[in-house]
């Protein structure tokens, strides 16, 4: 059945900068409402999920544990019956993107980000759920820089340029990629690090150690049932899960951006103004009377996309499953409760606004013979 893309929106503790900037608050949340003062003008706008983690003394407030429970959950419960799932993060440099998604486990279980819950979820909790299953699982990690693929888990430093491709079935793919098969998290934590460290991260003025590049982390899972002997019920359920941590959405004149940074700045838009165009024209055919006969074809995006833009861009393309196809959908717009944040906050928070009017279609990827 189509389904909206779920859009939450989080706000983050004012940082050292920030502060030393003589910035006061000017974002509220009521119930999942988010309003912000912006000049002479108050704008609110409504999700379905408003997470207040400013401060955590204050009513209300949105920890780590509380996000990856509303997200992070059904995300694994999803991915185990054999739903394609993706969370994709957006904002400014600074709004906390990665905090969210990526935060390491080594500060302990309550403050991980999402990542490290839904492969924690995996490895430990569902493994020992699910005894009778056997459950395989690859992960992949990828950056778009300037609008070439680097995969990250390949530790060659000449790794070929490589394209997204389109699979018949499955959607699009990037041939070449490392797909790591892991079964431990130990596995896992080796390569997320290893990943990470190769990313590509320059400073800009706005944060030093924010990345220009958008970051792909895919889990595909299998699980096989019934795989004890005299069971008779074998059945494979796949999924696919993205995890995107997008690069800054801020102007590139704020940034303080010039030559190589200002190129890179152009390559970033040319991807997120791609992003930004096929939300916009896939939030119009849903305002124009939704999709007829959606779900008719597994894993093709339907007809009514057909026009979408979608391969303006690496970062649609590989995205276009999960922003108009078989994929279980939600976003997360980061943003500061900054004064000085007011304009980009205001345009994540119109982005997010469109994203909730985006329709997706999940089937269930089960094979009853495996
Ligand atoms: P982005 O990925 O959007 O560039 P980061 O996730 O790196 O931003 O966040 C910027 C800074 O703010 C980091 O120092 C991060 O630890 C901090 N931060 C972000 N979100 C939160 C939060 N919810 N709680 C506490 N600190 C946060």
């Amino acid at each position: 059945m189509a389904e909206t893309i779920k859009v939450a929106v989080r706000v983050r503790p004012l940082i050292q900068r920030e502060l030393d900037a003589g910035a006061t608050i000017v974002v509220a949340i009521h119930n999942n409402a988010v309003t912000v003062d912006h000049g002479p003008q108050r704008r609110t706008f409504g999700f379905d999920h408003a997470y207040w983690s400013v401060d955590a003394k204050d009513a209300g407030y949105a920890s780590q544990e509380h996000v990856n429970n509303d997200i992070g959950k059904p995300c694994l419960e999803n991915m185990l019956k054999g739903y394609n799932f993706c969370v994709f993060a957006y904002g400014q440099t600074g709004a906390g993107k990665t905090h969210t998604l990526s935060a390491s486990s080594s500060k302990g279980d309550k403050q991980m980000g999402l990542i490290p819950f839904v492969l924690e979820g995996l490895f430990t909790h569902h493994r020992a759920k699910f005894k009778n299953d056997e459950l395989r699982i690859w992960i992949s990690f990828m950056e778009i820089y300037n609008e070439q693929i680097r995969d990250l888990l390949n530790p060659g430093r000449d790794a070929p340029d490589l394209k997204v491709r389109d699979h018949p079935e499955f959607g699009a793919y990037v041939p070449g990629l490392t797909e790591a098969p892991c079964s431990e998290i130990a596995d896992v934590k080796k390569l997320m690090d290893f990943g990470t460290k190769k990313r590509v991260t320059a400073a800009t003025n706005m944060n030093a150690g924010s990345s220009r590049s958008h970051a792909v982390f895919t889990i595909r899972a299998q699980r096989l049932t019934g795989t004890k002997p005299g069971k008779k019920d074998r059945k494979s359920l796949s999924s696919r899960v993205n995890l995107v941590d997008l690069a800054g959405s801020e102007r590139i004149a704020k940034s303080g951006a010039d030559g190589l940074r200002l190129r890179e700045g152009c390559a970033i838009n040319q991807s997120l103004t791609a992003l930004g165009l096929v939300i916009k024209q896939l939030a119009e055919i849903q305002r124009d009377g939704g999709k007829k006969g959606a779900g008719r074809r597994k894993s093709t995006v339907d007809e009514q996309t057909k026009a979408i833009p979608f391969r303006a861009s690496k970062l649609t393309f590989l995205l276009r499953e999960s922003l108009a196809g078989n994929s279980k959908t939600f976003m997360v717009g980061a943003i500061s409760p900054a004064s000085c944040s007011a304009d980009e906050t205001v345009s994540t928070l119109r982005f997010a606004s469109s994203v909730k009017r985006v329709k997706t279609v999940a089937l269930q990827n089960v094979n009853k013979k495996a």
